[in-house]
């Protein structure tokens, strides 16, 4: 797939003399990138499968391309490494998280979550986060930027590197929205689940959103190789509103009436997340809610547990979580209570947020322009 804008960024940025970071880059892209340097196009799949498949980030390696295109891809291009500036003790479990420094020295956290069964990571998509949820620390941040296609994969490209393992599952669900940075978060799944990219399956990779309407919409459109998270921690506007400020944008019937679309559509269940809140979302007729608000959708729902980020709720007693888990199962929802990893670390669920300085203030300007301009290009 040609993304068109990253390839007006490439040839710019090479008549500019600029380095172009090839790990932004679709198999594509590379292919087009070297014929315009009058290479053949299989010069450009090598040379993906050596960046994406291999993780092999120094030119000197990639032996099977000439030594010509070598030399000139070391003077033209980068493959470009974030620095890992700081990473926590290894959990009980095996958790870590990681700090990574970014090219204009902003800071983004991702967490590793190993398990007998699968290897995880969590990843971050912005430095930051505009939608302030009052219960999130990544809100609180405020918004920096996005982050590129390169900084989306990147993160997993080095832990792995870090742990020397490989990594089987990655869950966008570190800072910031993931639909508010639709394009390169795209351009990130699509290079991750290609069998000759990064090579992992499309159904270990899943996209965890807020309800941004515009985005999942194109998503029915264009399709995603990728599962759907929902965070829905509510079952009416009311309570929604409080604590999720974009859901007075894009209201519980909207996303329902889309999410039912998305499932017609793609025939793939939603994971919806639902952190159980002490006297806001976690009574009897909160659980007697969620099965009607979900009917016709293939849906499996996990609830949280309100993780320490210094936000004026409280955590749901443990007995109101079971009798809130039984009840929803009593009316056959697919429930299960997910078991909050890296609070050691300060790694779990909505505990994202770097306490280094960072060089750069919050945008003013807080919206993306990504998310600004989304219900525009679905109009197109
Ligand atoms: N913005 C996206 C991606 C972040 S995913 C989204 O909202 O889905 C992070 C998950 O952790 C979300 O389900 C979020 O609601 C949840 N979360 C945030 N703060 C939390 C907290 N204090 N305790 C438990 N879960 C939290």
């Amino acid at each position: 797939m040609i993304f068109a804008e990253s390839l007006g960024i490439l040839l710019n940025a090479y008549e500019a003399k600029k380095m172009v970071n090839l790990r932004d880059l679709t198999q594509q892209e590379l292919e087009s990138f070297l014929a315009s340097l009058g290479y053949p196009a299989y010069r450009g799949r090598q040379l993906y499968r050596w960046i994406f498949a291999r993780r092999v980030s120094n030119f000197d390696k990639m032996t099977d391309l000439p030594q010509d295109l070598r030399t000139h891809l070391s003077r033209t291009a980068i493959i470009e490494t974030p620095r890992i500036a700081d990473s926590s003790p290894k959990a009980l479990d095996g958790t870590r998280k990681y700090l990574f420094e970014l090219g204009d020295g902003t800071y983004v956290e991702t967490v590793f979550l190993p398990s007998s069964t699968a290897q995880t990571v969590c990843i971050s998509t912005q430095v930051g986060c505009s939608l302030n949820c009052v219960f999130c620390a990544t809100g609180r941040m405020g918004f920096y930027r996005n982050l590129t296609t390169a900084e989306i994969v990147n993160q997993i490209v080095e832990i792995e590197r870090e742990e020397k393992i490989r990594i089987s599952h990655v869950v966008f669900m570190g800072m910031g929205e993931p639909l508010c940075n639709f394009d390169a978060v795209m351009k990130a799944a699509h290079l991750l689940a290609d069998p000759a990219g990064m090579g992992l399956s499309a159904r270990h990779i899943t996209i965890s959103t807020i309800g941004i309407v515009p985005a999942i919409e194109r998503i029915i459109h264009e399709g995603m190789p990728a599962k759907l998270a929902v965070s829905l921690h509510a079952t009416n506007d009311e309570q929604r509103s409080q604590i999720v400020p974009v859901n007075k944008t894009y209201p519980l019937s909207l996303l329902m009436k889309t999410l039912r679309a998305y499932a017609h559509v793609t025939r793939y269940p939603i994971t919806f997340e639902y952190i159980l809140i002490k006297d806001l979302n976690d009574r009897p007729e909160d659980a007697a809610a969620l099965p009607q608000l979900l009917r016709n959708i293939p849906a499996k729902l996990n609830l949280i547990r309100l993780h320490p980020t210094g936000c004026r709720f409280e955590p749901s007693p443990e007995e109101r979580v079971e009798a809130f888990l039984k009840e929803l199962r009593a009316a056959k929802l697919d429930a299960t209570l997910r078991v909050s990893r890296g609070l050691e670390c300060q790694a779990a669920c909505g505990q994202l947020a770097p306490q280094e300085p960072r060089r750069k203030s919050p945008a003013s300007d807080s919206i993306p322009t990504d998310l600004a301009n989304l219900a525009d290009d679905i109009q197109k």
